[in-house]
């Protein structure tokens, strides 16, 4: 069994990296010291005790295209590294750039959920240390450690949080709105995860991308040639006709073109200015199609709640200039000038300070 020892102001702590973190974080470089010192064959996957694995690989993204949902099932650490071995040898197979989005976000929101729970459910502080020094620091460079005050938080160098909370629109992200203390931000389990999503799903994505392979087993390739028909629909983002938008929604509509990830407060500006504009619930839907995290009955629930015809009944109105500037999500243009809200944007100056 793959171990690593942990060593710290040159003491050896007796925690180590086991077979449960594995399962949990099949990308750390030990599960793939797993593979190569059992010396699993390649062509082994044609044995028919590993028609499991071959279909819980397949099951897994077809969660995650069909449904747009993270598969969040944890079996033993043996089966949960070769399914993940499996599942980037499939994604990369199809060859589909959507579905390699798609599945390195996905795997990037499953290995959150299980750290955030062992950030927050760990008893052992050198465990959580553990973690924090395999996962944040070794993969990604960054120093978070618990805060001496409280076990629960965690703090992390404010150049360090500034260079990845600056990509994100949330107010709560600001600096302005976190607790810093003597060069530290302090923040909750959830929060220090959450930092790390990105690169996380960066670093599933180059692991396909730099995969070679050779000839697959034959119990891979014909579930690869199942999934491929399945995914044929998938391969191609839609293309949304980018129109006299302001230029803020004209921004959202292009990364949805690409089928990369929009934030939520984007989300909210792009569907309540199509709501305003008059658009069609079914319309508003078919624009969300190419986010990595699509799902449809969610974007339905979402939309119709934002129509006002879900929850209280308050239809919600779309963000101000401001709001928006202050969310970065603002591109201003001159046409944008003396506009105080983008549903104002393209009408005649005599119009432009009504908002509705
Ligand atoms: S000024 Fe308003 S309409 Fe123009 S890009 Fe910014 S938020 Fe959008």
């Amino acid at each position: 069994m793959p171990v690593r020892q942990y060593f710290s102001c040159h003491q050896r702590l007796s925690i180590k990296i086991g077979t449960g973190d594995l399962a949990k974080y099949p990308f750390l470089n030990d599960a793939s010291d797993y593979v190569r010192e059992t010396h699993f064959d390649f062509q082994e996957f044609d044995r028919p005790e590993m028609d499991h694995i071959i279909d819980r690989a397949a099951e897994r993204l077809e969660r995650e295209i069909a449904k747009g949902l993270p598969d969040e099932k944890l079996d033993k650490y043996e089966i949960e590294i070769l399914t993940f071995l499996v599942t980037l040898i499939m994604v990369k197979s199809i060859g589909m750039e959507p579905i390699l989005k798609k599945h390195a976000l996905f795997e990037a929101m499953r290995a959150e959920k299980f750290l955030t729970e062992d950030l927050m459910r760990e008893k052992s502080e050198q465990k959580k240390r553990l973690l924090l020094s395999t996962i944040f620091k070794e993969l990604f460079k960054v120093n978070v450690d618990i805060s001496e005050n409280d076990n629960r938080l965690f703090k992390v160098k404010i150049t360090d949080y500034l260079m990845r909370a600056s990509h994100f629109h949330e107010q709560d992200w600001k600096l302005i709105n976190r607790l810093v203390h003597k060069g530290f931000v302090y923040l909750d389990a959830d929060e220090t995860v959450r930092l790390i999503r990105s690169e996380l799903s960066e670093l599933i994505y180059n692991k396909v991308k730099s995969m070679t392979l050779s000839t697959l087993p034959e119990a891979i390739k014909t579930k690869v040639n199942e999934l491929s028909i399945k995914f044929a629909p998938h391969n191609q983002y839609h293309r949304y006709k980018i129109q006299d938008y302001p230029p803020c929604v004209k921004h959202a509509l292009e990364v949805m073109n690409k089928g990369e990830n929009l934030p939520h407060s984007a989300r909210l500006m792009l569907a309540t200015y199509m709501l305003a504009i008059g658009k069609s619930i079914e319309e508003i839907i078919m624009l969300f199609h190419n986010a990595p995290d699509y799902n449809e009955k969610v974007t339905k629930y979402q939309i119709e709640h934002l129509a006002g015809l879900r929850g209280s009944g308050t239809k919600y109105s779309v963000p101000s200039c401001q709001k928006l500037l202050n969310q970065n999500l603002c591109f201003a243009t001159e046409e944008c000038n003396g506009i105080s809200n983008p549903i104002q944007f393209g009408r005649p100056p005599m119009l432009k300070g009504q908002s509705s």
